[in-house]
This record gives structure tokens, sequence and C-alpha cells, in this order.
């Protein structure tokens, strides 16, 4: 126990344990409360074609506008919602905004959204994304869930059988963050995954780093030899751009095509030609 380490850390140390403790719990109880209170709100972020440049679909990215600390980050507030179970409400109403919002558009441009292993693996989640589907209209073709390994690993029988029943609904599947887990080749031979989605890791200066290249030309490779398209991540520059259209890279995502976003600054793009709100089509309106 604490006094066991000695007098002086007990005394410097624990007071500020018991402030993260403390600052933790209230994150926890506001996270719970955060989709009643109507602090969530999705943006949205352009994938592109390398080849054209056009926009094929958006990801659909959580954000959640605490009100006093701010803008809290996903990266800090989705594990304490997996683990205290507050994800699933979370989830369900991510997916649901997500759907309603890509069933809106004018053009049938998919929308991906990022799906935890949690929900992967509470009952009926596939059940719930037909039922979804039929609630908003959503043409299943238009939907992307996004799954990462660590989803995969816990009980990879259960995800295979979710993952096959989401199919069967007509949704796609692609496999994000690849290359961060630590059995990428089997999972992507196991699972009925219609996407790569290489993490922006690998992206980084590839145009400059001959490993990084190494690594993004032989994955490339092997959604060639699949038959998987590969979407790169966090795409920054025209150099890195330049490099994945050189080596036929299907797809991209990141600052440079279009930073996440709320989905009016896209309404040239999810509208039908001639039907852009007023402003949109004035090149003086749109001074970027
Ligand atoms: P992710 O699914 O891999 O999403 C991509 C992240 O990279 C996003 O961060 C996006 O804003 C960021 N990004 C995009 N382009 C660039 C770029 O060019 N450079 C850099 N440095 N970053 C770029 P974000 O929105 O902070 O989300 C972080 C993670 O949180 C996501 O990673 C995803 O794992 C999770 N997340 C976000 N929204 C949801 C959600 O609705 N449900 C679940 N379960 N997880 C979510
Ligand atoms: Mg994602
Ligand atoms: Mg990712
Ligand atoms: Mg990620």
């Amino acid at each position: 126990c604490a006094k066991s380490q000695g007098r002086g850390t007990v005394r410097f140390f624990e007071p500020v344990l018991a402030a993260r403790i403390r600052d933790r719990r209230a994150l926890e109880h506001d996270l719970r409360h955060a989709v009643e209170r109507g602090e969530l709100q999705m943006v949205y972020q352009p994938q592109t074609r390398v080849e054209s440049g056009a926009i094929v679909g958006f990801e659909a990215l959580l954000r959640w506008h605490h009100p006093e600390r701010g803008a809290v980050s996903p990266e800090l507030f989705i594990p304490i919602a997996e683990e205290t179970g507050s994800i699933l409400a979370i989830g369900e109403w991510v997916l649901r905004e997500s759907c309603r919002e890509a069933a809106s558009w004018d053009k049938p441009l998919r929308i991906a959204v990022n799906v935890s292993p949690v929900q992967l693996h509470a009952p009926g989640f596939a059940e719930l994304v037909h039922e979804v589907l039929v609630a908003t209209g959503l043409s299943p073709a238009r939907l992307e869930l996004e799954i990462t390994e660590t989803a995969l690993i816990r009980d990879p029988v259960r995800a295979l059988a979710t993952l096959r029943r989401i199919k069967a609904l007509g949704v796609r599947l692609a496999m994000d963050d690849f290359g961060t887990g630590y059995s990428s080749l089997s999972n992507l031979r196991a699972f009925p995954f219609d996407k790569i989605k290489i993490d922006r890791s690998f992206i980084r200066a590839v145009d400059v780093n001959h490993e990084t290249a190494a690594i993004m030309r032989a994955v490339l490779g092997l959604g060639r030899g699949l038959g998987l398209p590969v979407l790169a991540e966090g795409v920054e520059t025209s150099a890195e751009l330049a490099f994945l259209g050189a080596e036929a890279c299907q797809e991209a995502q990141g600052y440079l095509l279009g930073r996440p976003g709320p989905i009016a600054h896209f309404a040239e793009h999810t509208a039908s030609a001639g039907e852009a709100p007023a402003g949109t089509a004035d090149p003086a309106a749109t001074p970027d």
C-alpha cells in the first residue's frame, strides 16, 4: 500500500492522485449525460479519390462540447465512455445522427462511421444497424463502418458472426488504423473487410522517408492482391498526395483535402448542382 513507499512520497502524491480520480469521476458522470444534454456533435471529413480528387464520402467524427471544459478530444473521452459503458448510448446516437445526415444529402455519397469494439460486441449490434437504416431511409450501400483490429482480437468468433450479419445488410466494412494492430495480415483474410484504411503514421513524410514508402507500397500491393481498395489517412502535404497518386492508392483523407467540420461547410458537395445554398456559388463569398 501507499505507506510502504515512504512518508515523503505519500504526502506528495496522494492529493494529486485523489484530484485525478475526482476529475476522472466527474468526466465519467458528465459523459453519461452528454447525449441527453445535447453536448455531442458530429463533424465530417471528406474522403476523396486520389486519381480525380472527387469527394466520394465523409467520415463522421464525434465532438463533445463540455459546458465548462470546452471541446474534449475523442482520444480522451472515447476510452472513458468504453470503460463505463456510456459508449453504447453515445455510439447509437452517432450512428443514427450520421445516417440521418447522409440520408438528407442530394448526392449518394458514402458515410463512414466509427464503431467501438464495445459496440461491436454488445448484443444486438447488427440489429441496431438494420433498425437505424430502416428508420433513416439510408441505403445500406452508402454506410461504411470503420472497425479497428482491437475489436477483433477479444472474441474473434463473435466479431466474425456480427460482421457477417452487418455485411448481409449490404453495409460496407473498413479496417481502420491498419498497421497499428499486431496481427493485421491474418485479420484481413479472416474478416470480411471491403477496404483498408492505412494509419496516418504511415503517410507522414512518405514522399521522403524510404522506410515509410516501402511499407506504403507493401500495403498497396496487399490491397491489390486481396482486391481491397486502400484509403490513406492523415494526408497533409501535396508531396504525400503525389506519392499516393504515383503508387495508385485509391482514396485519401486528411487536412490537405479537408479538415473535419460541420456538414454545412461542405454543402456544395452534398447538394446536387444548382441546388447549393445561396452564397456558395458566389466565388466572392468563399474567400479560400
Ligand atoms: P480515426 O477514426 O482514425 O479518425 C481519424 C482522426 O485523424 C480524426 O481525429 C481526424 O480528425 C484526424 N485527422 C484527419 N486528417 C488528419 C491529418 O491530416 N492530420 C492529422 N494529424 N490528423 C488528421 P479525431 O476526430 O480527433 O478522432 C480521433 C479518434 O477518435 C478516431 O480516430 C476514432 O478512433 C475516435 N472517434 C472519433 N469519433 C468517433 C465516434 O463517433 N465513435 C467512435 N467509437 N470513435 C470515434
Ligand atoms: Mg475512423
Ligand atoms: Mg483511423
Ligand atoms: Mg484512430
